[in-house]
């Protein structure tokens, strides 16, 4: 199914064709992960006939997208007309302990695919495509589309990396800790897990909140708060630990300085913050960090930043930062009160 030997090396003209084409397979990717096509080929390959009675698909339709994602890699085709998945389309698979089925999904959904039509609109004018999309900043429309946030709550908790932080950053100095915007709740339980001694308060919107990670565990469980609020109102006071990941680059300068400021007032002298985010290397443009940008170009008021960046806005906060971490492909950035 492979047109050409994998390991020739495209022309411009072939490269730019692939990549002009990179809608089709964004769009091929989420179909067939939102069909579930990868849980079906899980034990063994199937016909596109099997295939469409077990996904409720059009068969020769979903023929035609299976031989796609041949092309793509995805999948493989026997001389036989059986269909299995290669290793990236394992990826794809909700079982997967690496899965890409939640951003599959949000990546073709609506709220991202219809805002990424504006992307240009979005170069001309500097303002986030999203709201002139969909109507309302992307936070608030998720607050009232339960089912776009669920897909995009399923994406962050996948794709959270928490064990990168916890083998980076040593959290035992601290005995409370709140998680500000902690979504579902992931990194918060996996940090309660490794320290026994420490207690946790899950922060973030009423609605995301409500679909907070149930923890089964009963004596992490009974350490664990859950708030709902608005950071911008208001932040969990007296903890000694301010995690926010993947927050601050949401938002313009002046809002991110409001955060941070809500969070110094909210901590003691001793507390620390803790950002986690990617931090652009001026020497080394990385695609995971300029892919990011564009999300925050078009999606909401936000952008990502260098490690300078972090420092001036810490310190408008009346934040010092101390220490840059690697963790992953993200840095843990230290702050005290100054
Ligand atoms: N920290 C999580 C989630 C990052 S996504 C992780 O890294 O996986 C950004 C989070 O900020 C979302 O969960 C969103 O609901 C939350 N958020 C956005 N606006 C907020 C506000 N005004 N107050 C509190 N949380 C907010």
């Amino acid at each position: 199914m492979i047109s050409k030997e994998p390991s020739a090396v495209p022309t411009p003209a072939e490269r730019v064709d692939e990549l002009l084409g990179g809608f089709q397979a964004t769009q091929a990717l989420h179909a067939a992960a939102k069909l579930g096509v990868f849980d079906v080929l899980r034990d063994e390959s199937k016909t596109s006939d099997e295939i469409a009675v077990a996904v409720g698909a059009h068969e020769p339709s979903l023929r035609r997208l299976l031989r796609f994602l041949g092309t793509i890699g995805a999948l493989v085709e026997d001389g036989y007309g059986r269909f299995a998945a290669t290793p990236m389309g394992e990826l794809l698979r909700s079982d997967h302990p690496a899965s890409a089925r939640p951003w599959a999904i949000l990546y073709g959904s609506p709220a991202i695919w219809r805002t990424y039509g504006e992307l240009y609109e979005s170069v001309l004018s500097g303002q986030p495509a999203f709201e002139r999309v969909h109507g309302a900043p992307f936070f608030e429309y998720l607050e009232r589309n339960q089912e776009d946030a669920s897909v995009f709550n399923a994406a962050m908790t996948s794709g959270g990396s928490p064990s990168a932080i916890l083998d980076a950053y040593d959290f035992s100095s601290f005995a409370k800790i709140v998680d500000v915007g902690g979504g579902q709740g992931a990194l918060l339980q996996a940090i309660l897990e490794q320290y026994p001694h420490a207690t946790g308060v899950l922060y973030d919107l009423p609605s995301v909140i409500a679909q907070a990670s149930a923890i089964t565990d009963v004596t992490v469980a009974a350490r664990r708060q859950v708030v709902a609020g608005d950071m911008f109102q208001s932040i969990p006071t007296g903890c000694d630990a301010y995690l926010l990941k993947r927050i601050i680059h949401d938002w313009s300068d002046a809002e991110a300085i409001q955060i941070l400021r809500n969070c110094r007032q909210a901590m003691s002298d001793q507390g620390r913050i803790l950002l986690i985010e990617q931090i652009i290397q001026p020497s080394h443009q990385s695609s995971a960090t300029t892919s990011a940008d564009l999300n925050m170009l078009v999606l909401v008021s936000g952008r990502e930043r260098t490690e300078k960046e972090f420092r001036d806005l810490l310190a408008s906060a009346g934040l010092e930062l101390t220490r840059v971490i690697p963790a992953g492909g993200r840095s843990v950035i230290e702050a005290v009160p100054a």
